[in-house]
């Protein structure tokens, strides 16, 4: 019998590693299974709660992708395990052998221990179409006029832009002082939250919430914050974070730590088993889960491949048209380090320098020509002598690269 390569999961890391791996190996059997009805991008998932796009519209590969690249493809099939001494992953109704198996199953939201919040019926996360189609559906059953969400993240920015697009009002409740925590300081911070306010939103900062008013059809009709206020809301959406998605792992021997645990290679601790994407834990974004999923690929085909990029602090945010790019550190993490702002009517940019090197960036308002950046932090390029003579804001591509952005040399040849 030949067996096929499996790969569990049909988002950006699992996709990436099925496109690398019919590259490599045109004449293998190729298998993919997922929960996933559609293959769907989560970063376009508040588009279609906004109502801007419906399923198809969030796909990130073209129509025939399976067609084409000749993939079977299980849709909707959950795997329940894997047994890795006989190599064959269990399924609900039966099991798929595999030659080589790649997991990539993402991340699950979790759901805080406040009372009533892991019971009641309209309670939701953020992370799959399911859960987007979901609230799209209580929103048109209740009538929905009032969300409460909890977390002011990425995730929970999206949400709220998404229902305010609808005429749904948001309240906002952030642990942290300010929006964005991870991805801004106090003054970038400010710029995001008075636009969301502006539109409506309400936000609840430094604040938590500790109790739920549930009613005889165990629906949540009020979450009570721990200063004593009640806030009504026709449901909650849960977007204060996420784990990876390992759970159906157990007894399979794979080892897990916080995700999956993988070397450089990104093979598992069992033989033929390799894992990519948000579930090692390693990062949290789509171009590294994708990077993770050719190189695992790679490595599936015997190819050896390693992924050094874990530098994950990379965020590109884009609200009510406000862009930002924030890199690595959005505060001093130790002593000695150099704090640069440069701050005008509808721009602020900010970096933080310790012992020559570039730690952390943020650029809010204009993000133009502000790639090499990443380059430099990841680099840990040192920088001390570039800004004696000049500010360090205008650092360009030119004074590391020879050119500039355009790929027009800066200097004569
Ligand atoms: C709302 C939202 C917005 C985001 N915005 C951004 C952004 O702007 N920029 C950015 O870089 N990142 C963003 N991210 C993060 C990004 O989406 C993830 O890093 C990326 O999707 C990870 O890819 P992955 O392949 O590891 O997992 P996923 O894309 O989550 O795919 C997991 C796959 O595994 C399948 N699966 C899970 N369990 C099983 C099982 N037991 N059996 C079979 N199949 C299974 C699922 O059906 C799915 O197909 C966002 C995430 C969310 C939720």
């Amino acid at each position: 019998m030949v067996r096929p390569y499996v790969i569990i999961g049909t988002g950006a890391a699992g996709m990436a590693a099925a496109e690398r791996l019919r590259l490599l190996k045109p004449d293998a059997l190729i298998q993919m299974m997922s929960v996933d009805e559609y293959s769907h991008s989560r970063c376009m998932l508040h588009k279609f709660l906004g109502g801007e796009r419906d399923e198809k519209g969030l796909s990130f590969v073209s129509d025939d992708f399976f067609e084409k690249n000749r993939i079977m493809w299980g849709k909707g099939q959950a795997a329940k395990g894997i047994d890795t001494k006989e190599k064959r992953v269990l399924m609900e109704d039966g099991y798929q052998p595999y030659e080589k198996l790649l997991i990539a199953t993402g991340s699950v939201y979790g759901i805080p221990p406040i009372p009533g919040f892991r019971t009641a019926a309209n309670v939701f996360g953020f992370r799959d179409l399911s859960d987007a189609q979901k609230m799209d559906a209580a929103i048109r059953e209740l009538d929905a006029k009032h969300v409460f969400i909890v977390g002011s993240g990425l995730v929970g920015l999206d949400v709220a832009y998404a229902l305010m697009e609808r005429g749904v009002k948001v309240t906002i409740a952030e642990m942290a002082t300010r929006v964005l925590p991870l991805q801004t300081d106090e003054v970038s911070a400010k710029a995001y939250q008075e636009l969301f306010e502006k539109a409506g939103a309400r936000f609840k900062l430094g604040i938590g919430a500790s109790d739920s008013v549930v009613d005889e059809r165990n629906r949540i009709t009020a979450v009570k914050m721990s200063n004593g206020e009640e806030v009504p809301c026709d449901f909650v959406v849960c977007a204060a974070g996420v784990r990876p998605n390992v759970a159906f792992l157990e007894g399979s021997g794979i080892r897990t730590g916080r995700g999956i645990e993988v070397d450089g290679y990104m093979r598992t601790s069992e033989p033929d088993v390799f894992a990519a994407g948000d579930v090692t834990a390693l990062s949290g974004i789509w171009p590294n889960a994708m990077d993770q999923g050719r190189i695992a690929a790679a490595n599936m085909c015997g190819q050896e491949q390693k992924y050094t990029d874990t530098f994950c602090v990379k965020n590109t945010i884009n609200f009510f048209g406000l862009t930002m790019l924030s890199v690595g550190e959005v505060e001093p993490k130790e002593e000695g380090s150099e704090i640069f702002v440069r701050e005008c009517k509808n721009a602020y940019q900010k970096v933080i320098v310790r012992d020559g090197v570039v730690k952390g960036v943020q650029f809010e308002g204009d993000i133009s020509h502000t790639g090499f950046w990443q380059y430099l932090i990841k680099n840990e390029i040192d920088v001390s002598e570039k800004i004696k003579d000049k500010s360090v804001f205008e650092l360009g591509y030119g004074d590391f690269y020879g050119m500039d952005e355009m790929g027009e040399y800066t200097y004569s040849v």
